[in-house]
């Protein structure tokens, strides 16, 4: 989300709210799961989105996008050089795409913020292996959500890792607080400085969203208000986790875990970050 759009206040959750926070973040991880079994070359991004609606619906949750600032959809459908915020239509998606679909739902009252980029068939292996590094960037920075860091902490590792890799870390979009509104304060951007930044606290809760560029770590606006593209027309990369400290400690709300199973895919990426076994 843009920068400007904060609340100057954290927020924080007691221990049954984040087990409230939890089954939000479950409703969006399913979510991804059912789209990641129809991510296809063929398919429309407005097919995968009315998937999306159903599955939210079908599990007694609201679509958290829908509406939000009159954004017309379920899920951000952002193909290729899109950054983020694309609007879904009735493209099919060809081999050789990449797709980054973020998803958002309210359950319990709180909001679940979740997004994963998909190949689509065989892709250019130096795109490949821009979604890997923005997956593992995605941890890296995870792992300095913890009590004691701060803000810049995770923007910085983040920073970091995908810098010494070569690519464009976007300024101008960051992660952010969650709760009973998806964008609650403070602001998590993908880059800072070690030290700098609010501290974090015990019951924090985040969505924490690495978007990184093959090249330039500029972006554009479309006329269409919405869609947001790199300037040099490469692609682009977005995965997100909603994330608490609890016991001083990171704990991954959200999980990648449904979609590997569609997907066929096997990984303990997770496990350092959750405190009880996930129930699926
Ligand atoms: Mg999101
Ligand atoms: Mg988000």
């Amino acid at each position: 989300i843009f920068a400007h759009i904060f609340s100057q206040m954290i927020i924080v959750k007691t221990k049954e709210e984040i087990e409230l926070m939890r089954e939000a973040a479950l409703v969006v991880s399913k979510t991804l799961g059912e789209v990641a079994k129809a991510v296809k070359p063929g398919v429309t991004t407005l097919e995968l989105d009315k998937i999306a609606e159903t599955c939210i619906r079908d599990q007694g949750a609201i679509p958290g996008f829908l509406g939000l600032y009159d954004f017309p959809n379920t899920l951000c459908m952002s193909p290729n050089s899109q950054v983020v915020h694309g609007i879904p239509n009735d493209t099919p998606l060809v081999e050789g795409d990449i797709i980054s679909i973020d998803c958002g739902a309210i359950k319990n009252g709180f909001y679940g913020d979740h997004a994963y980029t998909f190949p689509i068939g065989e892709i250019a292996q130096e795109t490949e292996q821009l979604l890997k590094v923005t997956k593992e960037s995605l941890y890296v920075g995870i792992k300095e959500f913890k009590l004691g860091n701060r803000v810049g902490d995770v923007g910085y590792a983040i920073q970091k890792y995908c810098e010494d890799h070569g690519y464009g870390v976007v300024r101008e979009l960051v992660g952010h607080g969650l709760g009973r509104k998806m964008h609650e304060d403070p602001e998590m951007p993908n880059y800072g400085k070690r030290g700098r930044g609010k501290k974090f606290i015990e019951g924090m809760v985040v969505a924490i969203e690495p978007m990184i560029n093959l090249g330039t770590q500029r972006i554009k606006q479309h006329r269409d208000g919405w869609t947001i593209t790199t300037l040099d027309g490469k692609p682009s990369a977005h995965f997100e986790h909603d994330v608490a400290i609890v016991d001083g400690k990171p704990e991954l709300l959200s999980t990648f875990a449904y979609i590997y199973e569609a997907l066929g895919i096997t990984s303990d990426e997770e496990n350092n970050f959750r405190q009880k076994a996930l129930v699926l």
